[in-house]
């Protein structure tokens, strides 16, 4: 589409596929959530599982540590997100809470502020009054919300949900050192469980450096390293252990 003058004329309003900024960095949180609890979850439990094979070769015990590592990482992954989520939400409650009074208690005072607050953002004086007077009719605590406090009065997080999806990714990070140190025969155990660790390390530092758009390199050796450490660590103690016993 151009115009009489040759310049591509922009269409006005949103595209449609092109999701609220919102929605998208929520989606960002979530998938980096995600990558991190599934990380976690990896690394934990290989260096778990590693920790017993050093000491025993025997299978039982293996799977029986492992899913107890599982299980309590899972549940101790979901318990600190539900409390650090719960605490965040009952904050900006609390923030919303404020806002709602104030908006009560002096509409006025609080309109001069949200126009102030749209010269700052480099709308003129005039303009600024007019938006924050049109918000104000259209919903006064969404735009306090979003202007003053950075939050969507609608989308708070919900504690349950965060909880859930750490879980969620923990223990199917968790399941592939598991699965792998069980599955294979005891000769290659500590090997294949080494290489499949490092695949499953490299894959999480890069979706992670990719999702906060770092550079993934660097973040890819050094998801990888943590990851060794963990398992050499954890196998030399548990063959010192293994010895003494
Ligand atoms: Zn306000």
């Amino acid at each position: 589409m151009t115009t009489e003058s040759g310049a591509v004329a922009l269409p006005v309003g949103p595209h449609e596929h092109e999701p609220h900024a919102n929605g998208i960095n929520n989606r960002l949180n979530w998938l980096r959530a995600a990558v991190l609890g599934a990380n976690d979850g990896v690394v934990s439990t290989a260096g778990l599982v590693m920790g017993v094979a050093g000491a025993t070769d025997n299978r039982t015990t293996i799977l029986v540590a492992g899913v107890a590592g599982l299980a309590a990482g899972a549940l101790s992954m979901g318990a600190g997100e539900y409390v650090s989520v719960s605490t965040q939400s009952d904050s900006e409650r609390a923030l919303l809470d404020k806002e709602r009074r104030e908006l009560l208690d002096d509409p006025e005072q609080e309109l001069a502020e949200l126009a102030a607050l749209y010269v700052k953002k480099g709308l003129s004086p005039g303009l600024a009054r007019e938006v924050a007077h049109e918000l104000t009719e259209y919903d006064a605590l969404g735009a306090h919300a979003e202007a003053e406090l950075g939050i969507d009065p609608d989308d708070l997080t919900n504690p349950w949900h965060a909880a859930g999806a750490s879980m969620v990714s923990f223990f199917v990070g968790a399941l592939l050192p598991l699965l792998t140190i069980l599955l294979v025969p005891p000769d290659l155990r500590i090997a294949v469980t080494v290489v499949a660790v490092v695949a499953a390390l490299a894959a999480t530092g890069w979706a992670s450096a990719r999702l906060g758009f770092g550079p993934t390199g660097r973040a890819v050796i050094r998801n990888v390293a943590g990851g060794l450490v963990a398992m050499g660590v954890t196998y030399a103690i548990g063959s010192l252990v293994g010895t003494w016993v």
